[in-house]
């Protein structure tokens, strides 16, 4: 168990001798068990999977390096007697996850039980991990990118003057399906026209017109991966205007794409995009970062924006999708996915972007 391995590195590079895993991607991640519900304890030799009756047959299927323990109705049952006996003495959760009240939880229970334990709030210790990629992770990654791909080749055909952006939404979420996607990755956006100003619009009633621009954000999940692909389209005839954002957005993009690089601070990488659209005046209307990680999550490390603080690394896979939004008019947002590779971007997605002259 190499993930294993790593996690209880860092756990020793923090002092802690045990961790407790309750966010369902880092739970999946270390242990394979993708039920809903459950807890990771790792020690430095001990790994439990802690889970109620519904899933106790799944978490032993699906986690053969964990012992499976059925959990009971009240945490004070179980998870004190189980921490003593491993012997933990500093345990560390996921601050950014478990709640204020299910940290009282903990600590009643252990207090309760007279466990004397420091209950060490950690953040970002499996999600560091999960941002570099194994191969088997890569692979499956492409499986929903390409699934993604082909999906958004149907759905051009789909989509014409008079469709709703509701109604788009639904048929590319039934050719996702079709195609093997468990689910979407995310709730669809279909955004034409004005709509499109809106970086996370919501499909509506509204009818898609001919020379509009339509923001189409859709991603696949394979195996517990997602893909993410954004176009925007213009059916028929491009709006003057528009068409113009459009290529200083592509311009933006293939200067991000072809500029970073695998020891790139992710700033660095923000900037290369932010500043072809800030040189063409548009600055103020790329409110968001460049990008960000994909993977069991659909958001997950690295960030990649103006306020990142971290640096790029071989074998992270994030998406390089600027945009820019006019309010009133609509808005442009090219979408791709790369994974860091001998020191460059490779590009995943294979989806076209070049818009009918
Ligand atoms: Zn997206
Ligand atoms: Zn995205």
């Amino acid at each position: 168990m190499e993930r294993l391995q790593k996690l209880r590195a860092s756990m020793a590079e923090r002092g802690l001798d045990g961790i407790l895993v309750c966010q369902p991607e880092n739970r999946r991640y270390l242990s394979g068990f993708s039920g809903s519900s459950g807890w990771l304890l790792i020690s430095g030799k001990e790994a439990f999977l802690a889970t109620d009756f519904r899933y106790v047959e799944q978490a032993k299927a699906e986690s053969p390096g964990f012992g499976v323990i059925q959990t009971k109705r009240e945490l004070r049952d179980w998870f004190p007697g189980l921490v003593s006996d491993m012997g933990v003495h500093k345990l560390g959760f996921e601050a950014d996850f478990v709640s204020y009240d299910g940290h009282q939880k903990l600590d009643d229970a252990l207090k309760t039980a007279q466990v004397v334990l420091e209950l060490e709030p950690t953040t970002g210790l499996v999600e560091t991990l999960r941002s570099i990629k194994e191969v088997e992770e890569l692979e499956l990654i492409s499986k929903a990118v390409e699934l993604g791909d082909a999906v958004f080749q149907k759905a051009r055909d789909i989509i014409r003057p008079g469709i709703t952006e509701k109604e788009a939404a639904w048929e590319i979420e039934k050719l996702l399906r079709q195609g093997g996607s468990e689910g979407v990755a995310f709730e669809i956006i279909v955004a034409s026209g004005p709509n499109g100003a809106l970086p996370h619009a919501r499909p509506t009633e509204k009818k898609i017109v001919s020379g509009e621009p339509v923001v189409i954000d859709m991603g696949a999940r394979i195996g517990g991966y997602c893909s993410d692909l954004t176009r925007t389209l213009f059916l028929g005839q491009a709006d003057r205007n528009m068409r113009k954002t459009y290529d200083i957005v592509l311009e933006a993009q293939m200067a991000a794409i072809e500029g970073v690089t695998s020891s790139m601070e992710a700033t660095q990488a923000d900037q290369l995009a932010r500043g072809v659209i800030e040189r063409a005046g548009h600055g103020d209307q790329f409110g968001h970062g460049l990008g960000h990680g994909v993977g069991l999550a659909v958001h997950e490390l690295p960030t990649v924006g103006p306020a990142s603080t971290g640096t790029l690394a071989e074998g992270m896979v994030f998406t390089v999708e600027p945009g820019i939004y006019l309010p009133g008019l609509g808005g442009v947002r090219i979408e791709d996915i790369v994974v860091l590779h001998d020191g460059k971007a490779r590009v995943l997605t294979g989806a076209a972007k070049d818009l009918p002259s």
